[in-house]
């Protein structure tokens, strides 16, 4: 592809202030390589006249002078977001051909900086997945493929689209969201960076409702710098979203490059999984080496209750789901399938309308909220997620900086290689992930080095809440150890 496709977001802003090239340039390469890439099955919905028209917007801005901080950068946005005007589907049959006629409030901020809409991503049906396989409009590809082999690999999900787009160079950034690691399992599984932000930190107004206790919006980057840029302009507080908090928003990306001597750098033993893959457990110790080498202070810690965290996420995330899904009964938006009476349409329409796993956790959700099994589970996976969190506070409070795990316990698999005849195989994906959504913190998976197989493989950095900063800083550290990789031949376009 062209070289314009393959600068990272800092880069081609830098080209845009400099007038190396115009955002119409830049656009319209990037628009051809979204239409080139259909194997990949990353985009949903293109919009070139609509990316055209907003990058001469951009150009015409910046004339002036009144360029803002994205100005005419070309990004991706998951399907999950709203978009007024153009069709919102969270990848799933029961919207239809739903057309907002509102704007998110994470994606109306980056067109207020000047960001430019490629078009809508594929992901897992309303977020519900681990390999973007639940999705109604079929899996996304990972761009990467094992040494010599060509099996086609998932790209993880449920942000699958957002990562295969911008490690196949399709744009330079990507909306993403996360409720149990779906920005830093696919950023894992595509050698991309992904940081699910502090729970309040950006605003869940206009993004389609998973669990609403656990989703987080956050940009995937191709680099950690790009994605301290990225996630400036998606922060900050909505009056429309009472959770999200009205504290000033930092410029993370003046965090990149700070040094990191002398924090501490927690290790949780309980993060060493049974049957943890030997390359996993070694790409961690190479990551406690260059921290170490770096000048931050190494310690072990304990996070007692993390075998706990994903069954009781398994309880929180469906129950909440099955909560904010009642709304989908085929009369006021979205699928419709006619019915002998008002009950018959909403059974049919909702049979219809969500897939197998969108299914499955409704009905989890519905049981573990039934009057006779609330106190059972829901109540007791409740009183879990404050002992996870008060693991992370007691961890913070003996003076921890930030702790480093690895992202994912594998690299990227095959399609249709697992959860096939257990769901639970997929869901183990999320080991490493859903404690930080379970408590609330900020997370970020940066690529640390490959499998095997040739595969990325990356390690996660666990920060204190609305302490992204130190998380941006020391994720820069392992960057740079482990080197920017190229991507194997685009065989795609
Ligand atoms: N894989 C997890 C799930 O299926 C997390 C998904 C997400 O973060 N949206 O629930």
């Amino acid at each position: 592809m062209s070289s314009l496709t393959s600068l990272t977001l800092k880069a081609a802003l830098d080209g845009l202030a400099a007038k190396s090239f115009s955002s119409e340039e830049l656009t319209q390469a990037h628009v051809e390589a979204v239409a080139a890439a259909k194997p990949l099955n990353a985009f949903i919905l293109e919009t070139p006249e609509k990316a055209l028209d907003m990058a001469r917007a951009a150009d015409a801005r910046r004339a002036k002078g009144e360029a803002g901080p994205l100005e005419g950068a070309p990004l991706g946005i998951k399907d999950l977001f709203c978009t007024e005007g153009v069709r919102s589907t969270a990848c799933s049959n029961i919207l239809g051909n739903f057309v907002p006629t509102y704007e998110s409030t994470v994606t109306s901020q980056l067109w207020r900086d000047g960001a430019v809409m490629l078009g809508k991503l594929n992901m897992d049906e309303f977020a519900m997945g681990s390999s973007n396989e639940t999705s109604a409009f079929g899996p996304v590809v990972n761009p990467w493929r094992r040494n010599g082999g060509n099996a086609q690999l998932t790209p993880g999900g449920s942000s699958g689209g957002s990562a295969s787009s911008v490690a196949a160079d399709l744009c330079l950034g990507a909306t993403a969201t996360d409720t149990g690691g779906s920005i830093r399992q696919p950023a894992a599984f595509t050698g991309t960076v992904g940081i699910k932000p502090t729970y309040g930190r950006c605003s869940r107004w206009g993004v389609v409702a998973f669990a609403s206790s656990l989703d987080q919006a956050g940009p995937i980057a191709k680099t950690v710098e790009d994605a301290a840029i990225l996630l400036k302009s998606m922060s900050g507080h909505d009056p429309k979203d009472s959770t999200s908090l009205d504290i000033e928003v930092p410029d993370f990306a003046s965090f990149v490059g700070k040094s990191v001597k002398g924090l501490r750098i927690g290790i949780p033993k309980e993060y060493r999984v049974d049957n943890m893959p030997v390359e996993i457990e070694k790409l961690w110790e190479q990551g406690i080496a260059w921290l170490k080498e770096a000048g931050c202070e190494i310690v072990e810690v304990s996070l007692p209750h993390t075998k706990y965290a994903l069954p009781a996420y398994y309880i929180v995330a469906p129950a909440e789901a099955s909560s904010n899904l009642a709304r989908y009964d085929g009369v006021r938006y979205g699928l419709r399938v006619p019915g002998k009476d008002i009950v018959d349409l909403y059974e049919k329409t909702r049979a219809q309308g969500f897939g197998k796993e969108v299914r499955r956790r409704i009905m989890i959700g519905t049981y573990v909220l039934s009057a006779g099994y609330y106190d059972a589970y829901y109540v007791r996976a409740q009183k879990i997620r404050t002992l996870i969190k008060k693991d992370f506070e007691d961890v913070y409070a003996a003076g921890v900086d930030a702790i480093l795990t690895p992202a994912t316990p594998s690299a990227a698999f095959g399609i249709g290689e697992k959860g096939g005849a257990d769901p639970v195989e997929m869901y183990l994906n999320d080991v490493f992930t859903v404690t930080v959504n379970m408590a609330g913190l900020p997370g970020i998976a940066v690529p640390a080095g490959f499998s095997s197989e040739g595969l990325p493989l990356g390690l996660q950095l666990i920060g204190r809440a609305f302490d992204e900063e130190t998380l941006f800083s020391v994720a820069e550290v392992i960057e740079q150890a482990a080197g920017r990789v190229d991507l194997p031949q685009a065989w795609w376009a």
